[in-house]
């Protein structure tokens, strides 16, 4: 087996079960006797990772081209192969059953058929990333050791769940780090629903907690919906009735067809694609809900939260849901200044006794930091305010408590005093 031979103290967080080896913490790499060269072991090989007195610590994913050097698939001795990742696989859907997620057993959610099935660290499947959509699944492969094994996850997958196809979102940027094209098409089965033409941009429909979404497979965020936000869309619904409600960085209308659902007076949606807001107005009329009471505008949320308090503008509820400022802590200082800016024109836009609903899936800003964020821009406001809710992704989205960095969405629900 090739190794990665650690500098003398560099198994701490191995030690702690962290799964990620830094290049930094590379001693030298150690190819097999045949092979000898480091250089000859192929990108996402397995290889041991070793102590500087070549103790074993865990065995790995080799990625070397990647600042993350190496990602644990076990912490154990054990062999790595079809028969390990089928066990994680089966652990990973358990989970969901756990959390009633599966169409099967979804007696908490009785209308819902998207839901996250495999993510990453957090299932012990570093870079594999799995949502499922009614019968489709939809995968990510992300690092070199997903790729690696990419063709036998896949036959895992439909073994283990019984379904038939699985579409390709290998499009995500990270994967340049790690060397890799991305890739994007059927990786099995075929998309057989006269919807699901390539021409038509592969248009799925999803139900969640009742209600309906098109989503493009193809070319939508992530796997082509947020289904992090899912619990919290639901929230939105609930406090969403007779109010003026501003929803930015809409999408396609994940927060504005709750807004609607849950009897809103009405609903504004802004977000700067034209593609997204498109969707977003064929998903209120998917779901029957009233037109007449949406309206959308593209354009950037920054310039129209400011023109909407030149205009004195004023709103009941304000969603705040925009993309990732900083993936990492390095750049959580610029990022801190966006949500400032954009919490701030919020919190001046509300009416007294109004509701922020505000969130950040940025890695490098965590919970306790986003707060101070939201309150910091409050007491600029010059508002008084509580947090009555604290948000974050869901259940299937779990997060390996050996891996913090899985805990990226956070939000938060503040009331307005009056
Ligand atoms: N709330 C959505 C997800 C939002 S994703 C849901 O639940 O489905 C973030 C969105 O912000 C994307 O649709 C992107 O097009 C949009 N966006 C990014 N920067 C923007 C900006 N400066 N102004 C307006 N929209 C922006």
């Amino acid at each position: 087996m090739p190794a990665i031979i650690l500098k003398p103290g560099r198994e701490k967080s191995l030690l702690r079960r962290h799964p990620w080896i830094f290049s930094g913490a590379v001693q030298h790499v150690e190819g097999e006797p045949a092979l000898r060269q480091a250089q000859d072991i192929a990108s996402g090989a397995t290889v041991d990772l070793l102590s500087s007195d070549r103790d074993f610590l865990a065995r790995a994913a080799y990625s070397p081209i990647s600042q993350i050097r190496a990602r644990v698939w076990t912490f154990e001795d054990e062999p790595v192969n079809k028969e390990f990742f089928r066990k994680r696989i089966r652990s990973a859907i358990q989970s969901r059953d756990t959390w009633h997620l599966t169409p099967d057993t979804s007696h908490l959610t009785p209308d819902t058929n998207a839901y996250r099935l495999i993510y990453a660290e957090s299932d012990g499947i570093p870079g594999l990333i799995v949502d499922r959509y009614a019968d489709v699944l939809v995968l990510q492969s992300l690092t070199a050791g997903s790729e690696f094994w990419k063709e036998t996850l896949a036959d895992l997958l439909l073994e283990e769940t019984g379904l038939s196809t699985i579409y390709e979102r290998s499009d995500a940027d990270v994967r340049e780090l790690e060397g890799l094209e991305p890739k994007v098409g059927l990786l099995r089965g075929t998309l057989s629903s006269p919807a699901l033409s390539e021409a038509e941009g592969f248009i799925f429909p999803l139900t969640e907690h009742g209600l309906k979404f098109n989503v493009n497979l193809q070319s939508g965020h992530k796997t082509g919906f947020y289904l992090d936000q899912r619990a919290n869309r639901l929230q939105v619904r609930t406090l969403a009735k007779d109010k003026d409600v501003l929803d930015c960085f809409c999408y396609t209308g994940g927060f504005t067809v709750n807004a609607l659902a849950g009897g809103a007076k009405s609903v504004l949606g802004v977000d700067s694609s034209a593609d997204a807001l498109a969707l977003a107005k064929e998903n209120i009329l998917l779901n029957d809900l009233p037109a007449d009471r949406a309206n959308f505008i593209e354009g950037d949320v920054f310039q129209l939260l400011r023109r909407f308090r030149d205009e004195g503008r004023s709103f009941d509820m304000i969603i705040l849901d925009p993309p990732k400022f900083a993936p990492t802590a390095a750049q959580a200082e610029r990022a801190a200044r966006g949500y400032k800016d954009i919490n701030l024109l919020a919190f001046k836009l509300l009416r007294p006794g109004g509701t922020l609903v505000t969130f950040s899936c940025s890695g490098g800003v965590d919970a306790g930091l986003f707060q101070k964020i939201v309150a910091g821009s409050a007491l600029d406001a010059g508002v008084e305010a509580q947090i009555v809710a604290h948000l974050s992704q869901g259940a299937d989205h779990p997060v390996a408590l050996h891996f913090p960095e899985a805990a990226y969405l956070k939000g938060l629900v503040c009331y307005k005093a009056t």
